[in-house]
């Protein structure tokens, strides 16, 4: 995790207002989106540069925390109107929530544009987005070696169109299990994973809270739990982070083989569970390398058997 090595990976996504409750407290317009977990979560690893849109509600001390982290911003757009906003409700398992709103806001102009500094950049991760604005950046980047996504039931349920388009030019898919299921139409995690890579991506990566995770590819299936905690505060961009801890790895270099995509989840996995232990992007704001590869660390002693 040393920075000085760190590789360009571009990050396309939400960046957001989120107003979220669940049974430990509230936070209301705090910094959340697809992009800012994922970029935050993999400066850790990479060099992660921001294709995004805010309106002129965000301010300097939102942006400030892409600094701190060394995130390049000068893909992030400001226009007049407001920044895109979610609310949600998370029940008392934490699991379950309840989209209460989303306001697109100055999303629904938005025409991506890639900074002429990063068109050549060749690890992409296409964060949780309108797949449509997914499909213009990947149509702006050249000579990408891994393109890796994400999505959501929302654009499931609204753009499932576009979404196969996408689906059919990337080579890594990111997705809950109830989502997996809910777009290949099938009732087991395994058959959703296999009807997805179907549809286009060699590694669908399939999420379950705090049952870990699982990654299908050719001939090969791994399984990585999640780390136990004693106390969620927020599960809200868990998944974005996971994203971004997964692929900033793998923008290191390393390739897909077995190994290195096994190294990958435990660092998705473990930047998730810091995620989850605070609101917003508090619980992966400044942690050091050592803090994260102790706990990555506590992991592998938990998982190894022999
Ligand atoms: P996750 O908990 O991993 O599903 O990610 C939640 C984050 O995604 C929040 O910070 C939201 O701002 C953002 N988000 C929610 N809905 C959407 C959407 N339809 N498009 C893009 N980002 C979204």
């Amino acid at each position: 995790m040393e920075q000085e090595t760190r590789r360009p990976l571009l990050i396309v996504g939400s960046v957001a207002f989120d107003s979220v409750e669940t049974p430990q407290g509230r936070a209301d317009m705090a910094l959340g989106g697809s992009a800012s977990y994922a970029a935050i979560a993999a400066s850790y690893f990479s060099q992660p540069q921001v294709v995004g849109i805010v309106g002129d509600d965000f301010h300097g001390h939102h942006m400030s925390k892409f600094h701190d982290h060394g995130v390049d911003v000068r893909g992030i757009e400001s226009v007049a109107g407001k920044t895109f906003h979610w609310k949600g409700r998370y029940r008392e398992n934490f699991k379950d929530r309840d989209t209460l709103e989303t306001a697109l806001n100055v999303f629904q102009h938005f025409n991506p544009t890639i900074p002429a500094a990063y068109r050549d950049t060749k690890y992409v991760l296409l964060g949780n987005i309108d797949p449509k604005l997914q499909l213009s950046v990947l149509n702006q980047a050249k000579g990408t070696d891994i393109v890796a996504m994400d999505t959501m039931n929302f654009w499931i349920d609204t753009a499932r169109e576009a979404l196969r388009e996408v689906l059919k030019r990337v080579d890594i898919l990111f997705i809950n299990d109830e989502e997996a299921m809910q777009l290949a139409d099938e009732w087991t995690v395994l058959g959703a994973a296999e009807s997805i890579r179907r549809m286009g991506p060699k590694y669908v990566i399939i999420k379950r809270g705090e049952h870990g995770a699982v990654l299908f590819g050719p001939e090969l299936t791994l399984f990585v739990p999640a780390v136990l905690l004693t106390s969620v505060v927020d599960p809200t961009g868990a998944g974005d982070t996971f994203a971004g801890g997964f692929f900033g790895h793998l923008s290191r270099g390393g390739g897909l083989e077995r190994e290195n995509l096994a190294q990958a989840l435990t660092w998705g996995t473990v930047m998730a569970s810091f995620a989850v232990e605070a609101f917003s992007v508090d619980g992966i704001c400044r942690l050091s390398p050592r803090v994260i590869a102790e706990r990555r660390g506590s992991l592998i002693d938990m998982i190894r058997y022999e």
